[in-house]
C-alpha cells in the first residue's frame, strides 16, 4: 500500500542529503569536542561552524546559542532558567498564551504550582477566535514583578503566526522605562520550533531575547535543537557538569545531530522560498477540495496569517478519531490536533481556546504538508476523505441530531 505523510508538523523524516552529510560523524569523526587530540578538534570544528552558520541564520552571534536535546528542552531552559535566575531579585511573574505549546504551557504550571508559596504566578492571555493573541492583554497583565513574557512564534496545531515584532516593539518602550526606575528587564520568549527552517527567523528583526528552536521539525534528526539566548539575559542552566555551552548546558555534545541540525538548516536556507510556494498551493488546492466536497466543515485558524504547509478543519458529525484510523487504513496520516493530546478524548486546548464549540472541536483534523508531499498524494485524500466522512457521518447520532 502507497503511505502518505501529512503530519509533518508532528515530525519530520531525515531529508536523505543530511542523511548522508552525518555518516562520518558516528563512527569516523566521533571525538568528544572537548578533547585536545585531532578526534576531538575534528568533532570541534563541525559543532562551531554549525553553530557559526546557525547564529548567522537568527542574525546573533556564535556565543549567543547553545545547542540542546531539541524544542523541549531549550523551552524548559528558557522558562525555568530564567526564573531560577531571577526569583531573588527581580521578580516571579510570568505571561505566556493559552494556545502554547505543552512544552511551554507545563514548565510554566510547574513553577506556578511548585513556586506558589514564595509568590511565583504565571498569567495565562487569551487568544481571538482567528487564533491570534491579545496583545493589549498581553500589556494589561505586566506587572512590576513581571521577568518573562512567552509567546510562540507559530502555533503547531492552527499554524497561526503570532505578532511576535508588534509585542516586542511595545514592549521595548516598557523595557526603557523600567530602565530608568531600576527595574528588572522583562524578557521575551519566543518557541519558534515551527518557524525556524520554513520561514526567515531573524532575532532583531523579531526583537527576541530567547527563541526555541527543534531540528526534528526541519529536516534533522530527532532529539537536537538551539536556544537561542541574548548577550546579558540572565539563566540558570537545568544541567550542571563538566561546563559545556558556556556554561549553560553541560552535556557531552550530540555531534551527529548538530552536524545533522547545521546541514537541514543549510539546505532549508536554500530552497525555503520555493518549496514554501510549492506547498502552498497543494494545501490550498486541499483546503478548497475538502470545502467543496464535504458538507459542514470549518477551517481553525486565520487563514493568512499561517503557515502555508497547515491546515486545520473541524468537520461537523464525527470523532476525529474515527476519521483518523479510516484514513490510516487507506495508507493516509494525518492528526486529531497536536502529537502529545491524540490519544485522549479531551478536545484540543488550542481549539477551545480559539472558543471552538468542545463537540465540534472533537472532529477536528490537522494535515501538515511538507517536502515530499506530491499533488498526487493530495489528489487520493480529496478521493478518500469525502467517502469516510460520509460513512461516518451515515452512523453518527450527533450530525443527525445538528441538522
Ligand atoms: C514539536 C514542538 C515542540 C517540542 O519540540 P521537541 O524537539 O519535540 O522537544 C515545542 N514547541 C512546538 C511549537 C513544537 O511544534
Amino acid at each position: 500500500m502507497k503511505r502518505i505523510y501529512l503530519d509533518y508538523a508532528a515530525t519530520t523524516p531525515v531529508d536523505p542529503q543530511v542523511k548522508e552529510f552525518i555518516q562520518p560523524y558516528f563512527d569516523k569523526i566521533f571525538g568528544n569536542t572537548q578533547s585536545v587530540h585531532t578526534f576531538g578538534q575534528e568533532s570541534y570544528k563541525i559543532v562551531e561552524q554549525a553553530r557559526n552558520f546557525i547564529s548567522k541564520m537568527l542574525n546573533c552571534s556564535a556565543e549567543e546559542i547553545i545547542f540542546t536535546s531539541g524544542g523541549t528542552e531549550s523551552n524548559n531552559t528558557a522558562i525555568k532558567g530564567v526564573y531560577f535566575a531571577t526569583r531573588n531579585f527581580a521578580g516571579k511573574h510570568f505571561i505566556t498564551s493559552t494556545i502554547e505549546h505543552h512544552a511551554v504551557l507545563e514548565p510554566m504550571k510547574f513553577i506556578e504550582e511548585n513556586f506558589q508559596s514564595e509568590g511565583a504566578k504565571v498569567t495565562f492571555v487569551p487568544v481571538d477566535s482567528s487564533g491570534i493573541v491579545n496583545i493589549d492583554k498581553i500589556f494589561e497583565n505586566i506587572r512590576d514583578d513581571t521577568v518573562l513574557i512567552s509567546i510562540m512564534h507559530a502555533n503547531n496545531e492552527i499554524g497561526t503566526i503570532q505578532p511576535i515584532k508588534e509585542i516586542a516593539e511595545r514592549l521595548k518602550k516598557i523595557n526603557q522605562q523600567r530602565q530608568q526606575q531600576n527595574k528588572h528587564k522583562i524578557y521575551f520568549h519566543t518557541d519558534a520550533v515551527q518557524t525556524f527552517g520554513h520561514m526567515k527567523v531573524d532575532v532583531e528583526e523579531l526583537g527576541v531575547d530567547l527563541l526555541s528552536i527543534s531540528g526534528h521539525k526541519f529536516y534533522a534528526p530527532k532529539g537536537v535543537g538551539v536556544l537561542y539566548i541574548r548577550k546579558g539575559t540572565r539563566i540558570e542552566p537545568l544541567l550542571h557538569g563538566g561546563g559545556h555551552e558556556f556554561n549553560k548546558r553541560s552535556s557531552t555534545l550530540n555531534v551527529s545531530g548538530i552536524a545533522g541540525l547545521y546541514k537541514a538548516a543549510e539546505i532549508a536556507s536554500e530552497v525555503m522560498q520555493e518549496e514554501n510556494k510549492r506547498i502552498k498551493l497543494l494545501r490550498d488546492k486541499l483546503f478548497e477540495g475538502i470545502i467543496k466536497k464535504i458538507p459542514d466543515v470549518v477551517v481553525n485558524g486565520d487563514m493568512e496569517k499561517r503557515l502555508v504547509n497547515n491546515l486545520n478543519i473541524c468537520i461537523a458529525g464525527v470523532e476525529s478519531e474515527s476519521v483518523l484510523i479510516a484514513l490510516d487504513n487507506e495508507g493516509i496520516a494525518v492528526s486529531s490536533g497536536s502529537a502529545c493530546s491524540s490519544g485522549s478524548l479531551e478536545p484540543s486546548h488550542v481549539l477551545l481556546a480559539i472558543g471552538r464549540d468542545p463537540v465540534l472541536a472533537r472532529g477536528s483534523l490537522r494535515f501538515t504538508l511538507g517536502r515530499f508531499t506530491t499533488e498526487e498524494d493530495i489528489d487520493y485524500v480529496l478521493e478518500v476523505l469525502p467517502k469516510i466522512v460520509e460513512k461516518i457521518r451515515k452512523i453518527s447520532p450527533i450530525y443527525k441530531k445538528t441538522q
